[in-house]
């Protein structure tokens, strides 16, 4: 998908205003310098008419105000690492980069609060807060490589979210700038706040359709004392995904609770990516922490429970490169799947946790009826399953039949109370299945929300709703 129109989208004089508001390499024009800003990691593209990376909040606010008065699209963008084409500029106009707005404000061990400009990367904020015995906890699988304003600006999840929930649980105010220049501050260091409409959680998850975060102020958690992490391998999927529920039911509370099938085992296998023993249909992969007197009793809990559903292989790490270890094959799965193939249609479909053997299932049918692969893995003690359909487009039919067993599985989800999207956003990839899950009332009063914050409808105009 994509535009042409590179830096002819702007007037001569709308270009001069950007090269004045933004000196050096602040600003880029030239097609062979912004076409990079036009992707992500979804392989979205649209050509950008031009690129700004603001290093101030004043030159942040000017260009929202100028961006209104002349009715020019834009497209804020972190580090691109979503996969919806959420920070994609379709339709032309300026992507808005935050690369240049990473400083670490501030680390409060007494208030247990970060203050953070939007682009700082998520694992440096965790890296600096550890050094100091504080714990950041949400933790995207793209947590090196994402950054603070991006995850909270799509209310991402991530491996903890089972015990620490998401990104939104751990943004306690934040400074916008709205379309036009205003700017607000909303919600503060305090880890609790009942006055007036909490703007902060309206701006969580907004895709950059309502306000510019420039700066985030974060909860931040005691570091626990201690973690370790299991790995168990099943002969048959049932048994595991019985298994991992049986762990909720006994009362423990994982930090982690991480599911592949057996394509997924499939894949990994034919990568040479890890050692998974034959006749291993799905592996569960579980993270504990807490304090250190805790924890043995608690490994000990989890493996005693998970060899009564007769686990084929059970490992556990204690030390930080044995966990590391673990988790390999969880971190090599995503490259891994194009064994498979060479393209994939990706969903991040969520249940209710006691539906998820049944969404598994309901994928790997749509996937076999429709001639492609399924592998499906993910955050199972959330509810949310990744559904990579991986076929090869330039086979006959084969993006078409990868459309269908989207579309099915959409429709499924849906049937068994689940959302199509619980972490990555809806961005350009979901709006097709978004009028199936919202109905007419909830999207007007989203659109009237955004008349409010963008009367002109200037900021990442075409996503999320
Ligand atoms: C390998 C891999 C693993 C992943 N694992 C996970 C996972 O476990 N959980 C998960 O939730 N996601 C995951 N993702 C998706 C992605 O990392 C997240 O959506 C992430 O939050 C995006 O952050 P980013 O900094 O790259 O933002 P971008 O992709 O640049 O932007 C994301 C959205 O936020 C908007 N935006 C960015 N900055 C701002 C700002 N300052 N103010 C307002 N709007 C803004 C953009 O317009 C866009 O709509 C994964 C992606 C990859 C490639």
């Amino acid at each position: 998908m994509g535009s042409a129109a590179g830096a002819d989208g702007l007037t001569q004089q709308q270009q001069q205003f950007l090269r004045d508001l933004f000196p050096g390499r602040q600003a880029l024009f030239p097609q062979e310098q912004t076409w990079i800003y036009g992707s992500d990691a979804g392989r979205f593209f649209a050509q950008p008419w031009a690129v700004v990376r603001p290093s101030t909040l004043e030159q942040v606010q000017e260009v929202l105000q100028w961006a209104q008065t002349e009715r020019v699209p834009l497209f804020p963008r972190a580090r691109a690492t979503n996969v919806v084409g959420g920070c994609v500029p379709l339709g032309g106009g300026v992507v808005l980069s935050t690369l240049f707005l990473d400083r670490i404000l501030e680390l409060d061990e007494r208030d247990f609060t970060a203050v953070v400009q939007p682009g700082v990367s998520t694992s440096r904020l965790q890296v600096r807060a550890e050094e100091l015995g504080l714990f950041y906890p949400p933790d995207p699988a793209s947590v090196g490589i994402s950054s603070i304003g991006g995850n909270a600006a799509t209310n991402a999840g991530g491996m903890r979210a089972v015990k620490y929930g998401v990104t939104g649980d751990y943004v306690l105010g934040c400074q916008a700038v709205l379309p036009g220049g205003r700017t607000i501050r909303s919600g503060g260091r305090v880890h609790k706040d009942a006055v007036g409409l909490d703007l902060t959680s309206l701006l969580v998850g907004s895709e950059g359709t309502l306000a510019l975060m420039t700066e985030l102020t974060l909860k931040l958690l005691p570091r626990p004392q201690a973690s370790a992490s299991l790995l168990a391998g099943f002969a048959e999927q049932e048994a595991g995904l019985e298994a991992a529920g049986a762990v909720f039911r006994s009362g423990l509370l994982p930090a982690a609770v991480e599911f592949m099938d057996r394509k997924a085992v499939e894949c990994l296998r034919s990568a040479g990516a890890c050692e998974i023993p034959r006749g291993t249909d799905c592996l569960l992969l579980f993270k504990l922490d807490g304090s250190r007197s805790c924890l043995d009793s608690e490994i000990e809990a989890l493996e005693r429970h998970l060899r009564e559903h007769g686990p084929n292989t059970l490992s556990t790490g204690v030390t930080p490169s044995e966990e590391e270890e673990l988790w390999q094959p969880r971190r090599a799965l995503n490259p891994a799947s194009f064994h498979l193939g060479p393209d994939k249609l990706s969903l991040d479909v969520t249940v209710p946790r006691g539906s998820v053997g049944q969404a598994v299932d309901r994928a790997q049918d749509a996937g076999r009826r429709n001639g492609i692969h399924a592998v499906t893995f993910g955050h199972l003690g959330d509810g949310n399953i990744h559904v990579n359909f991986i076929h090869d487009a330039r086979g006959p039919g084969q993006a078409e039949a990868a459309g269908k067993a989207a579309w099915e599985l959409v429709f499924q989800v849906l049937h068994l109370r689940g959302t199509i999207s619980g972490e990555h956003g809806v961005g350009l990839a979901k709006l097709p299945y978004v009028e199936l899950q919202l109905d007419r009332e909830k999207v007007d009063i989203m659109r009237g929300i955004k008349q409010v914050f963008d009367p002109r409808g200037i900021l990442n105009p075409g996503k999320g709703y």
